[in-house]
């Protein structure tokens, strides 16, 4: 077994390239995991994760987010009182 495998996108056992990933992981590391639908081998395909900017929703993207999460709630003007 590889310890180490330095190509982006690739399975570090077969080099297959069909890996499905799972949701992105940002803690001491940050990686996204992954199995290889080739050969079934799990691992973690690691980021280094640089800080841009801040930037607070949009009236929009505040509707957006609580559409998509079920919430229906009509205009929502006073969205930077709320807690997100
Ligand atoms: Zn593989």
């Amino acid at each position: 077994m590889k310890d180490q495998f330095d190509y982006c996108g690739q399975c570090p056992q077969c080099e297959s390239y069909e890996l499905t990933y799972g949701g992105f992981v940002n803690l001491e590391t940050s990686y996204y995991p992954f199995v290889c639908d080739a050969c079934g081998c799990r691992g973690k395909e690691y980021y280094t994760v640089d800080f841009l900017r801040m930037e607070s929703d949009t009236v929009e993207e505040h509707n957006e987010k609580l559409r998509s999460a079920g919430v229906h709630n009509e205009a929502v003007s006073d969205f930077h009182e709320d807690k997100l």
